[in-house]
């Protein structure tokens, strides 16, 4: 008797959630993202029980059309992307039609409401495990789309358990990444509020629909912080011989820039202590972790007689072909093509930068 047999088709499909959906993190994470992705200037993220019992999204986008229903939930179907050639000039977070197929078969998953601009009512969708749409009824609503994640991981007892243990930990990730998303998205007002087991509602954050990212960081981290941040504005010529973009540019090796745009907390602001201990970083605006970068500031900031790591926020602006998001299924993880390169000229200007500072001290300006 054969002993490869193939695993029958509903077992592959949540082996494969689980690689998109890993934690409570991933959850709030696409549904964001899938938020931002339809253009929404409103986002309110309600956790119940810290985002055990639920995480609700709701926003003021595009709204889901009627005829988009059924396949919503359906791996692969995705409104972003039909060919792996339009990856390059992709300008939305989501692309695989992954997330929410994931969550039907790891959550209890349903569209609270969603209603597209020209549908005259709105509608309240729930998905079966296979992703299949089940119920749907119609139901009085504005423009936009509220989605309900209940019980995560309920099919999964052992993910349950470890959840509900480390569940001050897990939220506090949650936290941090919903700062990120609030952070770089100027022009979109985020509220995120706690509802926990006795029903009472705690607003944990919120940001006003702000111009610009110093505001966002003033109404998420206080005014105080602001007070010690200076800019950061970093042009990184990379002359970049060893990148796979050189390898298809005409002329020899092309010169490629990247720009750290963002904030830093100056070394010498004496207020460190008191700064929230969180670093941001961004890849043309896509929240990532970058561990490598993250090192190279941290090391160069002790350098300059300072104990701690410093509050930073920076988003790195490069060309599209010098990286690659598709490495993980969850897409937290982005390859740089040239990272060493990278980290050198980084260190480098980031000496020069608090170097220069040493001397003049320059105020942050007052917003
Ligand atoms: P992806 O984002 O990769 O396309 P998802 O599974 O996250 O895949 O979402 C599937 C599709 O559902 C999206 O392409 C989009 O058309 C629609 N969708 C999901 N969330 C929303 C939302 N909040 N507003 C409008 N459309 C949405
Ligand atoms: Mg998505």
């Amino acid at each position: 008797m054969a002993t490869i047999k193939p695993i029958e088709g509903r077992s592959i499909h949540q082996i494969q959630s689980g690689q998109v959906i890993v934690d409570l993190c991933s959850v709030v994470k696409e549904l964001v993202e899938n938020s931002l992705d339809a253009g929404a200037t409103s986002i309110d993220v309600r956790l119940k029980n810290q985002g055990l019992d639920a995480i609700e999204v709701q926003d003021n986008g595009s709204g889901i059309g009627p005829e988009d229903f059924e396949s919503l939930a359906l791996k692969h179907y995705t409104s972003k992307l039909t060919s792996y050639d339009d990856l390059e000039s992709l300008d939305t977070f989501g692309f695989r039609g992954e997330a929410l197929s994931s969550l039907s078969a790891l959550s209890k998953l349903s569209i609270i409401t969603t209603r597209a601009e020209d549908a005259p009512k709105g509608s309240k969708l729930e998905f079966e495990i296979s992703g299949r749409l089940g119920n749907k009824s119609t139901i009085a609503s504005t423009k936009g789309t509220a989605v309900a994640v209940s019980n995560i991981f309920y099919n999964y007892p052992v993910r349950r358990r470890e959840l509900e243990k480390n569940i001050k930990r897990e939220y506090g990730k949650v936290l941090g990444i919903l700062h990120a998303y609030a952070c770089i998205s100027t022009g979109v007002r985020f509220s995120v509020s706690n509802i926990d087991k006795k029903g009472k509602k705690t607003v944990v954050f919120s940001t006003k629909s702000n111009p610009t990212t110093r505001e966002n960081i003033a109404n998420i981290y206080g005014a105080k912080t602001l007070l010690a941040l200076v800019p950061l504005d970093l042009q990184l010529e990379m002359e970049s011989s060893s990148s796979i973009a050189a390898k298809f540019a005409q002329n020899g090796p092309a010169e490629r820039q990247v720009i750290i745009e963002g904030h830093i907390s100056r070394p010498a602001s004496g207020e460190g202590r008191q700064l929230p201990d969180r670093q941001m970083f961004f890849v043309n605006s896509r929240p990532c972790g970058l561990p490598q970068v993250s090192k190279a500031f941290n090391e160069v900031y002790k350098s300059f007689n300072m104990s701690q790591s410093p509050f930073i926020f920076a988003n790195l602006k490069m060309d599209t072909g010098s990286y690659d998001v598709n490495v993980s299924p969850d897409k937290r993880t982005i390859m740089l093509h040239d990272q060493g390169e990278l980290l050198e000229s980084l260190k480098t200007a980031l000496v020069e930068m608090f170097g220069a500072q040493d001397q003049t001290m320059p105020q942050a300006q007052l917003l």
